[in-house]
């Protein structure tokens, strides 16, 4: 969803509050497709901090479901994010896009709440998903999830034939 920016320009120390929809249902990246199972809406905070000077905070509360490093079980994992941004809009348009060219959630004079959230979500996305910390992950030989109990797969050797097709699996469930 588009806000516009104009309005808090009409004075200095004006702030607007208000509140919009996060229009993504699923968290897209390089490594997958993940399912937003719940987002709250977005909270703003626009602040005229003079000179077209903009103060941008925003709070939303996600749940993004994030399969297991381990067993591949979907992990509902929540962010919190609470960001706070400077934007100057009083820079001519050309050197406004090499200023902005990292914050593409600002379009002209509009912010791209959906944007900005998406780039959050990012820096925030962990380097490990476990559903337990003590999760027995899936057999390398059978791929049955070791949670639900023992396959009976003697796994004392992995055949690299198998490690390969272990690697399939897991990228295809992915
Ligand atoms: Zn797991
Ligand atoms: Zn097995």
């Amino acid at each position: 969803m588009l806000i516009k920016l104009t309005d808090v320009l009409a004075y200095e120390d004006k702030v607007i509050q208000t509140k919009a929809p996060l229009e993504m249902d699923f968290f897209d990246i390089k490594s997958g497709k993940f399912e937003i199972v719940f987002k709250s809406d977005v909270n703003l905070l626009l602040t005229n901090v003079g000179n077209k000077n903009i103060t941008i905070e925003a709070k939303a509360d996600l749940t993004v479901s994030i399969p297991c490093d381990r067993c591949l079980e979907p992990v509902k994992t929540k962010f919190h994010i609470d960001v706070t941004k400077d934007v100057n809009l009083g820079l001519i348009e050309e050197n406004r896009e090499n200023e902005l060219d990292e914050k593409d959630y600002i379009m002209g004079y509009d912010l791209d709440v959906d944007k900005l959230i998406y780039a959050e979500i990012l820096i925030n996305w962990p380097m490990k998903v476990l559903c337990k910390d003590s999760c027995k992950g899936i057999c390398n030989r059978c791929g049955a999830n070791l949670n639900l109990g023992e396959c009976g797969c003697d796994r004392a050797e992995l055949d690299p034939r198998m490690a390969v097709i272990r690697d399939i699996f897991n990228n295809s469930k992915q």
